[in-house]
């Protein structure tokens, strides 16, 4: 169980940007933060190790939850498939199809909930952001309110889901994070999982545009770091199309 008087709140902390932010804020808001993390065997499990390293700093709790066992129910997503294409370009319907781990973040919360109820916390905090352009089904505003009155009675005790960013874009989270001081090296946001991030992904693309739009300079190394990501408003060079399909939304 939590201790006594203060409240307690599960992060879902995967050791990318959105949830670093949100462990931290909960952290201001005076909560009792345990964190909560998982493999879910997939490719980029660098940033669990970002995460495990942040929690160790933060004298922060971190669970991390094998859930590798239900690999072959979630399999088929670019980004839990090693042998399959990693999408490169920014973000549009069809690349953004392939890296769609079935089900993700309704198994993720439902896991987080039973850890809240777990602990006696009342609280699950999760990053998801809406954006201009959510193209996840579950990370739109729509799901995750269905998903917080299904909380406040799957159990005795309700839980509340906090989602601070559901509607905030990726620049408008790195702002804040920036205004608090935090040091954005500590992340890990590509989808690849190699030594540096590759720049080319559209989760290294949607994070280099979030520092341009700040006027940022992202501590992290790139393999390659593209003009085009640095630019929201440029669209990407034809070299960097993916092949059968425009990125354009
Ligand atoms: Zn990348």
């Amino acid at each position: 169980m939590t201790h006594s008087s203060t409240p307690a709140t599960v992060v879902i902390y995967s050791g990318g940007m959105d949830s670093f932010t949100v462990l931290h804020r909960a952290l201001r808001e005076g909560l009792e933060v345990h964190a909560l993390s998982f493999d879910y065997g997939q490719r980029h499990a660098r940033e669990l190790q970002v995460a495990a390293k942040v929690c160790r700093e933060l004298g922060v709790p971190h669970q991390v939850v094998d859930i590798r066992a239900i690999h072959g129910l979630i399999d088929n997503s670019a980004l839990t498939d090693a042998s399959r294409e990693m999408p490169e370009g920014d973000y549009g319907r069809e690349n953004l199809a392939d890296t769609v781990v079935p089900n993700r973040n309704m198994i993720l919360l439902a896991l987080a909930i039973a850890k809240a109820v777990n602990i006696g916390a009342c609280r699950v905090d999760y990053g998801a952001h809406g954006g201009d352009h959510v193209l996840y089904p579950d990370c739109r505003p729509e799901f995750v309110e269905a998903m917080k009155a299904v909380a406040g009675i799957a159990n005795f005790a309700p839980v509340e889901i906090h989602a601070p960013y559901l509607r905030a874009s990726k620049a408008e989270i790195l702002a804040e994070g920036l205004a608090m001081g935090l040091d954005y090296a500590d992340t890990w946001t590509c989808y690849r999982g190699e030594a540096l991030a590759c720049g080319r992904c559209g989760s290294c693309r949607e994070r280099l545009a979030a520092f341009a739009a700040n006027g940022a300079t992202d501590p992290l190394g790139y393999s390659q770091r593209p003009d085009a990501a640095a630019d929201v408003s440029q669209r990407p060079a034809a070299a960097a199309t993916p092949p059968g399909g425009s990125p354009d939304v």
